[in-house]
């Protein structure tokens, strides 16, 4: 830290620049942690403005004071100090992580966000569940992790919160300009994935070899068709779900996931699945989708649709890309490996181009696949990560929980 404090970033080589990133962003968070009891602090000698005494002028004015002193819109200040006083009195494991320097405010607003409509022990469980190993995932994965977790802890108000908010369902059209109207609709999450994976079916089918039309133009051209009547074959949406056979039957409530938006409770999958054509995958006592490999070099189309299932994003650190838009990579050159699930991966364009530079070169990017789907990579500067299959937790998952990649332990303020 004497290098960057002095700005002597050249003498730094390239490990040392990333290890200054992240112990910057672990500091970061500690900083906001300790801003954030700093202002409870202070909305502490105000308890007009926390409800424990009655209203008072001079309390309410609790967050203009924070705004002039810190130079902000008044009501900016007053959201400051509600967020300092969510964290301590909703969120305070929450809290105390960041000052640990593990949660970044913005992993905090995620897990603020999706747990809003929750009990105190509701939270409580959430927070419990999520927070460990929380510095090892992206934003993205932490908020599956916690709609995962808000499902699990209490079903029934989850099915509860499902049927109000499907009384919310509604399409609107807004206007935009030159000559462009937005059509949005709310539905329950099952109708818009099949909807959506429908019209992208139809543009698909659509699509020509003289096809100029980019496939977000296909897929708009298509819902106005499919609206006026002129859609093409016939044809019913696949809904991809992914349950317990003791969900199925009713014998738990564990959460399922619908692939193309995430958790959905037992109630809501076992109403899919009785309205639609389904079909079972097998997975191992993991919770990884499994099944039999093929000596080819291109994945036989059932293999391919076992490795997006079992990936469904691209398998780089942190990427998002959905398994449906990437390659299936050979984890090792074929035909030196083979063509089998052991040695497959979802990887997106650009992750696979990046993977390839590094097999030859030296310095790149380098991957090996253990067992379970576990892929290592190794960054150019020595940083190993491991990324996951999404695992559809079972009663062993446990037992393979993702190891936390070591990280800095030193007391704050790093
Ligand atoms: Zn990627």
């Amino acid at each position: 830290m004497d290098a960057i404090a002095g700005h002597e970033l050249g003498s730094l080589d390239d490990e040392d620049l990333l290890s200054a990133c992240v112990a910057i962003e672990k500091s970061r968070s500690w900083q906001d942690a300790v801003q954030a009891k700093v202002l409870g602090e202070f909305a502490s000698r105000r308890p007009g403005y926390l409800g424990e005494a009655p209203a008072s002028l001079f309390d309410e004015g609790a967050g203009d004071e924070v705004a002039a002193a810190m130079c902000l819109a008044p009501r900016t200040g007053a959201a400051r100090l509600d967020w300092a006083i969510e964290l301590i009195q909703r969120l305070p494991k929450t809290l105390a992580a960041m000052e640990s320097g593990s949660v970044t405010s913005s992993k905090a607003r995620i897990i603020s966000e999706e747990t809003l409509n929750l009990s105190p022990e509701a939270v409580a469980a959430v927070e419990a569940q999520v927070l460990d190993g929380v510095a090892d995932i992206t934003p993205g994965q932490l908020r599956r992790q916690v709609k995962r977790a808000v499902v699990a802890v209490d079903a029934e108000a989850a099915q509860r919160r499902t049927e109000e908010a499907k009384k919310e369902r509604k399409v609107v059209v807004s206007h935009r300009p030159d000559g462009m109207a937005e059509f949005t609709a709310l539905l329950p999450a099952q109708h818009a994935v099949a909807l959506y994976a429908r019209l992208d079916d139809l543009a698909r089918r659509a699509r020509s070899t003289a096809e100029t039309r980019s496939m977000d133009q296909l897929r708009a051209d298509v819902l106005a068709d499919v609206i006026y009547g002129n859609a093409g074959p016939t044809g019913r949406a696949l809904v991809q779900l992914i349950m317990t056979d003791a969900t199925l039957i009713g014998k738990n409530d564990d959460p399922a996931d619908l692939i193309g938006y995430g958790p959905v409770t037992a109630t809501t999958a076992r109403n899919i699945a009785a309205e639609s054509v389904w079909q079972s995958l097998r997975t191992d006592d993991t919770g990884v989708v499994t099944g039999v490999g093929r000596n080819r070099y291109r994945p036989s189309a059932a293999l391919a649709d076992l490795i997006r299932a079992r990936d469904r994003t691209c398998r780089f650190p942190g990427c998002a890309q959905p398994a449906a838009r990437a390659d299936i990579d050979h984890t090792i050159h074929f035909p030196d490996g083979k063509t089998e699930e052991a040695n497959l991966g979802c990887l997106c364009r650009r992750h696979h181009q990046i993977k390839t530079i590094g097999e030859n070169h030296n310095a790149g990017w380098k991957v090996e696949q253990h067992d379970h789907g576990e892929l290592k990579w190794t960054s150019p500067t020595g940083r190993t990560y491991i990324t996951y299959p999404r695992r559809f937790p079972t009663k062993n998952t446990t037992n393979v929980a993702p190891k936390p990649t070591p990280i800095n332990n030193d007391p704050p303020p790093f």
